[in-house]
């Protein structure tokens, strides 16, 4: 989740190989010992892909999962036929998450928990950064999400006290309840580490590279013996990556962070097939970030233009999304109007001022 759902209008520019996704609870063989599986979301967005390798750690053959998909029985079910149907009775071995959101690491805690008593103890990989945000985020603490929500998108124009309240409320347990747990041990990934994946003698090297923007240190892992990038939620073929100010990080300035980060996509070979968390597996790499840097470009402009009167990020949300929007849509929008106006603010090309109404605005330098 966390996506504005701006479609790519230049979608057609991409080629997909593959366009018959697996049923929930099957595996689609991309190439010999690399699975696609996809699970159920109860969001617009109703599905995340993971990504199943062949392996063996300390002479065990067995499988790498890359992301978990969210806590729920229907997801649980899903993974229980996939165990049944194509794991060839051998164990999971390692659990990679490319992020701390709930649709990637939901389900950490139980498949390392050895899922239902299967005797299996795979060991959880992450970033340092995105390990500790998904930890925090199960404490007691962090029940004061909605609080702070609320206060933040009030502060950027949510004025109704009646979308105010259903923020607050929402965010009361809402990542709990669709991660509940998070394994108390891990084994950190870092930027440039090569993790050595496959079975003895047919071991391929995947490069970890950290994006910004989307989540605080998303790994993303490159092959380059296959060309196969395995993308999370950074490059992304049907819908934007959502990049957004949020609350706990209220003066941030992700946008720029975010579109550096692709640049570095563009050193892999152009004919890298992609394997994005939503959306089909696709070649065209450099073409999806060229896109990308034209879709944001396009819309500074249009926010840019609007800061001709001072502008709270509320009202900047019309001008990106001219569409009906729901609460949980709502709060996207605002959250990504919001990294827009601090990509021009921080570029000094608006400045932000504090009304007596508590509201901030921003408007043309
Ligand atoms: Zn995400």
């Amino acid at each position: 989740m966390r996506y504005g759902r701006t479609v790519n209008p230049a979608e057609h520019q991409l080629h997909y190989p593959q366009r018959e996704p697996p049923a929930t609870g099957t595996v689609v063989w991309l190439r010999p010992g690399l699975g696609w599986l996809r699970m159920p979301l109860p969001f617009a967005l109703d599905h995340i892909n993971l990504w199943l390798l062949d392996d063996e750690l300390d002479g065990t053959r067995g499988w790498t999962v890359v992301d978990c998909g969210i806590t729920s029985e229907a997801t649980q079910a899903a993974w229980r036929q996939v165990f049944d149907s194509a794991f060839a009775g051998r164990p999971l071995l390692r659990v990679i998450a490319t992020h701390f959101h709930p649709d990637h690491l939901g389900l950490a805690h139980w498949l390392c928990a050895g899922a239902d008593g299967r005797g299996w103890a795979p060991r959880l990989w992450m970033s340092a950064t995105e390990y500790a945000f998904g930890r925090f985020l199960t404490t007691a603490d962090a029940q004061r999400a909605g609080e702070s929500a609320a206060a933040h998108f009030a502060r950027h124009g949510l004025s109704d006290a009646d979308s105010l309240a259903k923020v607050r409320a929402r965010g009361v347990g809402y990542f709990p309840k669709l991660v509940p747990a998070v394994p108390l041990v891990y084994r950190r990934i870092q930027d440039g580490d090569e993790l050595a994946i496959g079975p003895h003698g047919a071991k391929r090297l995947w490069r970890a590279t950290m994006g910004y923007g989307h989540s605080p240190e998303h790994v993303s892992l490159f092959c380059a013996d296959e060309r196969l990038l395995v993308a999370g939620d950074m490059v992304l073929p049907r819908i934007s990556t959502n990049v957004s100010v949020w609350d706990s990080e209220p003066e941030a300035n992700p946008l720029p962070r975010y579109l550096r980060s692709l640049d570095h996509h563009l050193m892999q070979p152009a004919d890298t097939l992609v394997l994005p968390s939503h959306g089909l597996p696709f070649t065209g790499l450099h073409t999806r970030v060229a896109q990308q840097h034209a879709h944001h470009a396009a819309r500074l402009e249009e926010v840019f233009a609007a800061c001709a009167e001072p502008r709270s990020a509320a009202q900047i949300v019309p001008v990106l999304f001219r569409r009906e929007l729901d609460l949980h849509q709502l709060t996207f929008a605002l959250g990504e109007a919001l990294a827009h106006l601090h990509a021009l603010w921080y570029d000094g090309r608006v400045r932000r001022s504090l009304g007596a109404d508590g509201i901030y605005c921003f408007a043309q330098a």
